[in-house]
């Protein structure tokens, strides 16, 4: 079980194709804009809509919400996205997602060339290229692919989707946000090895703890390359389609670039010479490796406490689900990252051996689950 697991997860990544996500790329060139406002974007929602259908299993919907006319709203309309669910055998979903909206802020949105290619052409790809190579086994959880649009004017399409979540109770072990993920230089600037992760720490969600999951889910999995933590809910003064996720209660985070392109941004230079398909092709690798063991992710322990008693052995219980495995997480109080992890199968209470709870942070999960801190 465990080896067939771990041979699935290894042909899941070398079977990530740099043609194909050329191909998304070159696609999205076509179009001189997909800025909200234009006709392009519904043309670009039809075509990805397309291309999920032709995934087997995939249900497609044109999801389709209102804006009114505002800052970078030029009229009250209708927009588009693009919603693809692979339904698994809970309802629980895990999502992944990007925008496929694009902006030139250098004059009328209606005119000026708007190409987007890394922001958020790249994301899309990716989440094109997953969802095809998910698709082909089956998963516990329901898994939902998303194209985001309305983000360039200000985050429209994840706030319609996340108040529909909320409205409709889905259940979100993490939504993943790829947004810019592409290039892998900026000038002389480079760096080849990390994607960075964003996330942001709060009461409302879990979100820190899926990327610090995330970290450790992916040490040694892809060579040469790994996601780098930021912990923050975004960079400086900037925002995502994960944010609308958090404000509603849900664990999402943003997987960005390390060294953003940022003199291509928002202006008709981001296109296609400016990605690096290896770079690309990496970012999908890590998003894999978190899709995969969230997909399978078992109920959540509720409960998680530490047994109160002085000693330098630490117990640490939980309610578990019947029929679901989980492990113990431990880092030193002062360490950002998981030093240490047990899996301890269907058991409610574990004993880790002379790790301290005085000086070292616990938690739990289900295999493949987000954690859930100790108290
Ligand atoms: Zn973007």
């Amino acid at each position: 079980m465990v080896l067939a697991a771990a041979l699935l997860m290894s042909n899941l990544l070398q079977d990530v194709s740099e043609d194909r996500l050329r191909a998304t790329l070159t696609q999205f060139s076509t179009y001189p804009t997909r800025n909200t406002n234009t006709e392009y974007l519904g043309q670009a929602a039809e075509w990805i809509a397309g291309e999920f259908r032709k995934i087997p299993g995939m249900q497609v919907e044109l999801m389709k919400y209102p804006v009114k006319k505002g800052r970078r709203i030029v009229a009250d309309k209708e927009v588009v996205q693009v919603v693809a669910t692979l339904p698994g055998a809970t309802p629980k979903r895990v999502m992944m997602g990007g925008h496929f909206d694009t902006i030139n802020l250098g004059g009328d949105p209606m005119v000026v060339k708007a190409p987007g290619i890394n922001d958020d052409g790249s994301g899309v790809a990716a989440t094109l290229e997953c969802a095809r190579l998910m698709a082909q086994s089956k998963w516990q959880n329901t898994l939902v692919f998303v194209a985001f649009s309305g983000e360039e004017q200000g985050l429209f399409g994840s706030t319609a989707l996340a108040a529909r979540a909320v409205t409709e109770k889905w259940q979100i072990e993490g939504l993943l946000n790829n947004d810019t993920v592409g290039a892998s230089q900026a000038g002389r600037l480079k760096d080849k090895k990390r994607v960075r992760l964003f996330s942001e720490d709060s009461e409302k969600h879990n979100g820190r703890e899926l990327a610090r999951w995330i970290e450790w889910a992916c040490r040694g999995k892809v060579k040469g390359f790994a996601p780098w933590l930021v912990y923050r809910k975004d960079r400086f003064q900037r925002g995502g389609d994960h944010t609308p996720f958090n404000n509603a209660g849900f664990n999402a985070v943003r997987f960005v670039e390390a060294v953003e392109a940022l003199d291509h941004q928002h202006t008709e230079n981001d296109t296609i010479n400016g990605i690096d398909f290896g770079y690309l092709a990496n970012v999908c690798r890590v998003n894999l490796v978190a899709l995969q063991g969230l997909a399978n992710a078992g109920a959540a322990p509720t409960a998680v406490a530490y047994d109160p008693k002085q000693a330098h052995s630490t117990i640490v219980r939980w309610k578990g689900t019947p029929g679901t495995r989980y492990i113990v997480y431990w880092r030193a109080s002062s360490s950002t990252l998981w030093e240490g992890s047990s899996e301890v199968g269907e058991a409610n209470e574990a004993t880790i051996k002379n790790i301290n709870k005085d000086d070292h942070i616990f938690a739990v999960g289900s295999v493949g689950g987000v954690p859930i801190s100790a108290n």
